[in-house]
C-alpha cells in the first residue's frame, strides 16, 4: 500500500461546494433522493476546511479548484437577482478559498442570463481575486452559447487567459427518445449526451475559429467526444451542411477543447483519449462529493501509462493550464 508521500501529485478540477441558500436552486435534483442521503451530500458540499482537505490529503490531491454544484444562478428566472447572487456566491468562495490558499482555487459563478454581466464578473474575480477561469453548467434557462450575444463572454475568457468548464446539467428539454425512463435522463447517459451536444453546438457555431485561444474543458473523460471524432469528420466532410470551419470537427478536439477524467475511474476510457487527443489534453479530476476521491485517486495511480503521461494528466496540464509551475517544473515534463 502506498504512502501519502509517495503518491503522485495531483490537481483536481471538478470539485462542487455549495453557498448558504443555493441548496434551493438544486432542489429540483435532490427532491427524489432520500433525507440522510442529501443531508450527508450537503454537509460535504457546505464543507471547505475538514472532510474535504482530509480527503485531498489521503490522495495526495495538492490543489482543488472549487465550482458551485449545479446549477446555480442558472436556475434564475430574475436577470437581476441571477446577477446579484453569482456575485455573493464568488465573494462566498474567495473568502474560503482565502483561508487555503495553496490547496484551494476557484471557479467563477456567472449568470449568463446577461452575458456582459457574465463576462465582467468573470473579469472582476479573475482580478480582485485570481479565480482560475469560470464553470458553467450548461445552457441557462434553454439558451445555449455558439450565437453572437454570448461573444463578449468568449472573448473575455480568451483575453483573461482562462478555461471554461462546461458542467453538465439537465436537458432543456428532454428527447421523446428518452421519455418515460428519468434514469436516463440523467447523470448515468442525458447530462453527458446534452453536454457534449452543446460542446459541439459550440464547435460548430464558430466559437473557436472566432477565439482560437479559448479553452473549454469538458469532465467525465469528455463526455464521449474522444471516441467520435473520427465519426464526426468524416460525416460532417462527407455531407454538404453550409457550415465551413477553419478546421476540421476533430482538430478542436483536444486542443481548444480539453478533457477531465472525472468520473470516469476506467483504464481503457482513458487509454482512448489519450489515443484521440494526446496525453496534454486530458486532466485529473474527481467530481468531488458526487464521486469517491479515493476510488480516483486510486485509478489514476494504477492506470497503465508511463510515468511522464501520468504526471501530465495528474498535474503537469492542470499547471500549465493554470499557470501554476515554475518554469523548471514546467520544462521538467516538457510541456
Ligand atoms: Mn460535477
Amino acid at each position: 500500500m502506498k504512502t501519502m508521500m509517495n503518491r503522485t501529485p495531483k490537481i483536481a478540477l471538478e470539485e462542487h461546494f455549495s453557498a448558504p441558500g443555493f441548496d434551493a436552486y438544486s432542489a429540483k435534483y435532490t427532491r427524489a433522493l432520500p433525507a440522510d442521503f442529501v443531508a450527508r451530500l450537503d454537509a460535504r458540499l457546505s464543507d471547505f476546511d475538514d472532510q474535504r482537505l482530509a480527503e485531498m490529503d489521503a490522495g495526495n490531491i495538492e490543489f482543488a479548484v472549487l465550482s458551485q454544484t449545479m446549477p446555480g444562478v442558472q436556475a434564475e428566472m430574475d436577470v437581476a437577482s441571477a446577477v446579484r447572487r453569482a456575485r455573493e456566491n464568488n465573494e462566498f468562495l474567495a473568502e474560503r478559498v482565502a483561508r487555503h490558499p495553496k490547496r484551494f482555487g476557484a471557479f467563477a459563478h456567472v449568470a449568463l442570463q446577461d452575458p456582459h454581466e457574465a463576462a465582467r464578473e468573470l473579469e472582476r474575480t479573475v482580478v480582485e481575486h485570481g479565480f482560475k477561469g469560470a464553470l458553467i453548467n450548461g445552457h441557462t434557462l434553454g439558451r445555449y452559447y455558439e450565437g453572437g450575444e454570448f461573444d463578449v463572454f468568449w472573448e473575455r475568457a480568451q483575453a483573461l487567459g482562462v478555461p471554461i468548464y462546461l458542467h453538465p446539467n439537465a436537458f432543456s428539454q428532454p428527447p421523446a427518445l428518452l421519455e418515460g425512463m428519468p434514469v436516463l435522463q440523467g447523470a448515468a447517459w442525458g447530462w453527458g449526451v446534452e453536454t457534449a451536444g452543446h460542446a459541439l453546438r459550440l464547435l460548430f457555431g464558430g466559437v473557436f475559429d472566432r477565439y482560437p485561444r479559448l479553452t473549454l474543458l469538458l469532465g467525465h473523460m469528455g463526455e464521449a467526444l474522444p471516441y467520435q471524432r473520427r465519426r464526426i469528420d468524416s460525416r460532417f466532410a462527407a455531407y454538404p451542411s453550409g457550415i465551413k470551419l477553419a478546421r476540421k470537427p476533430s482538430e478542436y478536439i483536444g486542443s481548444n477543447i480539453l478533457i477531465t477524467t472525472s468520473g470516469v475511474c476506467s483504464a481503457p476510457a482513458l487509454l482512448g483519449a489519450i489515443g484521440e487527443l494526446g496525453a496534454q489534453a486530458v486532466l485529473f479530476s474527481v467530481d468531488y462529493p458526487y464521486e469517491s476521491t479515493a476510488e480516483a485517486c486510486t485509478f489514476i495511480e494504477g492506470a497503465p501509462l508511463d510515468e511522464r503521461t501520468r504526471a501530465l494528466v495528474c498535474y503537469g496540464n492542470a499547471r500549465r493550464l493554470f499557470k501554476l509551475g515554475s518554469p523548471q517544473d514546467l520544462a521538467l515534463l516538457q510541456i
